[in-house]
């Protein structure tokens, strides 16, 4: 069979934004697709590799922004591939992280169509890579928690604080932006320590990049200060200070800010 039928569904990562991050399997599919289902996050230049007769439709959801529900989103891309068509499932970063993949995968199988997954470099591998970081720490950061702190608008975060607070672990909180004071200060609460060294880092790979290497006490100012709508990811523990000075936010004069490590011109 070859890798793409018509009939058939692939869900596929596009990467954090960058084109030259999609995976050379992710182009040569974006190149086959006679449809192709993307997120907002997809990066407009992914969309490049389409084919000039393909059809590109917008599907994506930003947060507070009216977009397609699962459902519809679930139904179309089956009825596209029941019509004979070959379908993309288009998503930023791996499509199998906070991606809503498991619905797919079922309404496809539920519908009797095949389907395969194509995975993506997620937006924590983008954004270390930006800080000159590691994920890990041999002996400091042994585990590495994929987190999303997406919550219902006006409810609180319902996550185990306690365990998310282990120092020896490295945090990658996706969707967390606009929860970033709660999430320091539930974190602090539950034992992690205000200067253990936390990082945001907003469109990772994108020419609009911008990174932040702060403390998790004063990580609420960078969230602050990172006032782009663009997505931003919070990463915290010893091994994410990177190449930037360790605790890099100080408090100057009474007034404390935090330190911007590079910032597109
Ligand atoms: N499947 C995606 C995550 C989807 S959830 C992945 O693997 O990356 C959406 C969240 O991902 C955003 O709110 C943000 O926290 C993060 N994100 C996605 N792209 C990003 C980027 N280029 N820079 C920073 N964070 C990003």
């Amino acid at each position: 069979m070859s890798e793409f039928p018509t009939g058939s569904v692939w869900l596929v990562g596009a990467g954090p934004g960058d084109p030259d991050l999609l995976t050379r399997k992710a182009e040569r599919l974006i190149g086959k697709a006679t449809v192709i289902f993307y997120d907002a996050l997809v990066g407009p230049d992914v969309l490049g590799f389409a084919s000039s007769g393909a059809r590109l439709v917008h599907v994506g959801k930003r947060a507070g922004r009216h977009s397609k529900d699962q459902k519809t989103i679930d139904s179309l891309i089956v009825e596209a591939a029941l019509s004979g068509e070959r379908v993309i499932r288009l998503k930023g970063g791996d499509p199998a992280i906070f991606g809503r993949v498991t619905e797919e995968l079922e309404a496809c199988r539920h519908a009797g169509v095949h389907v395969q997954i194509c995975p993506g470099i997620t937006a924590a591998s983008a954004a270390a890579a930006s800080l000159g970081a590691s994920l890990t720490l041999r002996g400091m950061a042994r585990k590495l928690t994929f987190v999303t702190a997406h919550a219902r608008v006006g409810e609180a975060l319902d996550l185990d604080w306690d365990r998310l607070s282990d120092p020896d672990a490295t945090l990658a909180i996706y969707m967390g932006k606009s929860a970033a004071g709660e999430i320091a200060s539930r974190l602090i609460e539950a034992g992690m320590p205000g200067d253990m060294p936390a990082a945001l880092v907003e469109n990772a790979s994108l020419p609009d990049e911008r990174t932040f290497v702060t403390r998790l006490d004063l990580l609420p100012i960078s969230a602050m200060t990172a006032l782009g709508d663009g997505p931003a990811i919070i990463l915290v523990g010893h091994a994410v200070s990177g190449n930037a000075a360790p605790a890099t936010a100080r408090a100057v004069a009474g007034r404390c800010c935090a330190s911007e490590v590079t910032s597109a011109p």
